[in-house]
């Protein structure tokens, strides 16, 4: 079973971001959250289930705090044995107290979001901490923090100097990070950058832009793994794979999703919504629809081709698996998608670059 947990906390509200989170909660009203997430554990029947994955995002997770991360460790179910346990991190959060308080709660891995190394950058993205926060945060997480430590870097920022991305691409090569996930900056409605009138980079800068990153992630023994993800292997991110791969999962906080078998649910994404449902003993589903078997297998497949390598269709399989296995016959004569044997399948060099292209077509 796979958990994750909306951390819905920021301390500002960075310039391109599109996620769900907001500013100027008091440490009352992330108390008041821990205890609500609890609550939501136990009315959706998860207080007992050993999940094998718990991924913590958000958000900002780390704002929480060292007492706020073992409040609610405490307040969630308690993991398998061996289980994968992901924490993202602001470096503008990380000390050495809250590096050992993730530790100490049985986080395995920390996901930090350093963006970029180049102050001009992390200032244009509306970010709190600068590069040699980003740096500092790294090497408390290494010293004191989880075993795996993983870094997000933004790519193709419209009108960045020649190079600027290389160099944080170096950077945290040097740094020798577990697991790294890179993605192009895209301009999402609603967003300042969209009010502002800031268009992306382009496609071609963007496709630059990873290129480099594999090169430069491969030297430093990450393979990449899915569309914007790389890890020396063995360190790949096991909550985000079971997504890939077609598993459910459970969200728990506001706007929260879960796939729990033919359900598909989103919780309240404000948070006195949620809050008001959770203590009036309800779940907090602003959505939550049954789709058909048809609809559940597609959609479970076409996520997994954003892995580089995945399963095909089963062989023997009915109408559908058919169809796809002629999608992918015409799609590897294209050039975009390669046979790898035992009835799995890889994305070429080109098909990651359209991967959506490739996703819609098998459909
Ligand atoms: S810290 Fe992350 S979630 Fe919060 S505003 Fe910035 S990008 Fe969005």
């Amino acid at each position: 079973m796979n958990l994750y947990v909306h951390v819905p906390f920021c301390a500002v509200k960075c310039g391109y971001c599109a996620f769900k989170s907001g500013t100027g909660f008091s440490t009352d009203a992330m108390r008041r959250y821990i205890d609500l997430v609890g609550r939501e554990v136990s009315l959706r029947a998860l207080r007992d289930v050993r999940p094998d994955t718990i991924y913590v995002g958000g958000g900002t997770p780390s704002l929480l705090g060292p007492a706020g991360i073992a409040a609610l460790f405490a307040a969630l179910p308690r993991p398998a044995d061996g289980a994968e346990v992901s924490v993202e991190c602001n470096p503008g959060d990380v000390s050495p107290e809250l590096a050992a308080a993730l530790r100490k709660a049985g986080c395995t891995r920390a996901s930090l979001g350093v963006q970029s190394f180049s102050d001009r950058a992390l200032k244009f993205l509306g970010r709190r901490h600068d590069a040699s926060a980003a740096r500092a945060a790294f090497a408390m997480l290494r010293r004191f923090g989880p075993p795996l430590v993983s870094a997000d870097l933004i790519a193709a920022l419209p009108g960045a100097p020649e190079g600027e991305f290389v160099e944080s691409l170096r950077e945290l090569a040097g740094l020798r990070p577990d697991h790294a996930s890179v993605y192009p900056l895209s301009i999402e409605p609603g967003t300042p950058f969209a009010r502002a009138g800031i268009a992306a980079a382009g496609e071609e800068i963007a496709l630059k832009a990873v290129a480099a990153a594999e090169r430069t992630l491969a030297e430093a023994g990450l393979v990449r793994y899915e569309i914007s993800n790389y890890a020396v292997p063995g360190c790949e991110c096991r909550h985000n794979l079971a997504v890939w791969r077609g598993e459910d999962y459970s969200g728990v906080g506001p706007a929260a999703c879960s796939r729990e078998g033919l359900a598909r649910r989103e919780n309240e994404s404000a948070f006195e919504r949620w809050a008001a449902a959770i203590e009036g003993g309800k779940t907090a589903f602003k959505e939550d629809i049954a789709v058909s078997p048809g609809d559940d297998e597609a959609e479970r497949f076409v996520v997994r081709t954003r892995l580089v390598e995945f399963d095909g269709p089963p062989p023997g399989g009915g109408a559908s698996a058919q169809r796809r296995l002629a999608a992918l016959r015409r799609l590897s004569s294209q050039g975009l998608v390669k046979n790898a044997g035992s009835g799995r399948w890889r994305l070429t060099a080109r098909g990651r670059e359209v991967a959506d292209a490739v996703m819609a077509e098998l459909l």
